[in-house]
């Protein structure tokens, strides 16, 4: 059995070779669900959705969100609207009061769905329709997440990290706080950042399906560490569960060159370094590292090497091989 911390691409593109190297009816994967909005009364999982479209099959692998060639009418429907209304377009908040009452699961992350500024597909829609009507009808985020892995096919056990809400904000430099969102999809990574705060964090607990996955040996793919693990971490209990039960991490950076997204920068934001040895500072509880050939970064625990950059299914299944020997080199 092994346990996969995923947020929305490294761990996505390694999971596409670990069930070559796992069978799939042992894996697990614990999805970040930090970067979730409520957008227009739908809750949007994107961490979660992107392993459940890539799991399914129908994961649009150009932008590593949303499903293949979906149609976009009602979003086009929706600026349009806005448009000619006059509606000012950009992230909208729902007001603070609103922020904490009704659905629990999307406090502090409630946006408006005029001119919807996340762009959303018809058919993805049909996903957050269905997983916000079930949370309605009574059903926890995990139960949903499993009926939807189910319509999905998936073969690897989906959780999300908690069934409580967390939101990630980010408190940028010229003193605003904005949901993760705003930062990136809106504001495409732009404002310098401050901080980072994971609220919610504190009063959350992870599920007993996330406490049972965290018994397993743990990997974590190439993740940004503040915003795809650091919510996780945040989590009362989480930490303290990954220091008892082997945990191997893949860096997202060779050295101090991070693959993609946003990661150096939000590391910077939080006072660590952006580079590998920041991500190991990041890690305390891991007990051995995947590293690229290149990456010149020496460190005390259990390291495997390999070329980590992965493309294709063959790149993930070697990367997820260095993990499982990395795994039982500590085991
Ligand atoms: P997000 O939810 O999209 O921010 O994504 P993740 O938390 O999954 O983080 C993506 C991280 O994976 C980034 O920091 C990238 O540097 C890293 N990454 C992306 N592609 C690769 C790759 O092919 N190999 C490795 N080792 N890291 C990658």
């Amino acid at each position: 059995m092994v346990t996969f911390l995923a947020g929305g691409t490294g761990t996505p593109k390694l999971l596409d070779g670990a069930t070559r190297v796992w069978d799939s009816e042992q894996v697990s994967v614990v999805a970040n669900t930090g970067d979730d909005v409520e957008l227009g009364g739908h809750l949007v999982c994107p961490d979660v959705d992107t392993v459940l479209f890539a799991g399914g099959g129908v994961l649009d692998r150009e932008t590593w969100w949303g499903i293949a060639d979906d149609t976009t009418a009602t979003h086009a429907e929706l600026v349009r609207l806005a448009d000619a209304a006059g509606l000012e377009t950009g992230p909208r908040y729902l007001d603070d009061a609103a922020q904490t009452t009704g659905r629990e699961i999307a406090r502090w992350r409630r946006f408006s769905g005029v001119a919807e500024f996340m762009e959303i597909g018809d058919r993805d829609r049909a996903v957050h329709v269905t997983r916000t009507s079930l949370l309605d009808e009574g059903h926890t985020l995990t139960e949903v997440t499993g009926t939807l892995a189910d319509a999905f096919d998936l073969d690897v056990d989906l959780l999300p990290m908690s069934d409580d809400p967390v939101a990630t904000l980010i408190h940028t430099e010229a003193g605003e706080t904005i949901h993760f969102q705003e930062y990136w999809v809106d504001r495409r990574g732009e404002p310098g950042v401050a901080d980072v705060e994971f609220r919610g964090a504190a009063d959350a607990e992870p599920t007993a399906a996330v406490e049972r996955a965290l018994t397993q040996p743990v990997v974590i793919g190439p993740s940004n560490p503040v915003t795809s693990i650091g919510p996780m971490l945040a989590v009362p209990g989480f930490e303290a569960a990954l220091s008892s039960t082997p945990v191997v991490a893949v860096s997202p950076f060779v050295g101090d060159q991070v693959f993609s997204g946003p990661a150096a920068d939000l590391m910077a934001g939080v006072g660590s370094d952006p580079s590998t040895a920041g991500v190991a500072d990041a890690y305390p509880f891991a007990d051995a590292f995947v590293l690229d050939h290149d990456d010149p970064t020496e460190l005390t625990c259990h390291v495997e090497r390999t070329d980590t950059r992965i493309d294709d299914a063959d790149d993930a299944e070697r990367v997820a091989g260095a993990c499982r020997r990395a795994l039982e080199a500590v085991a």
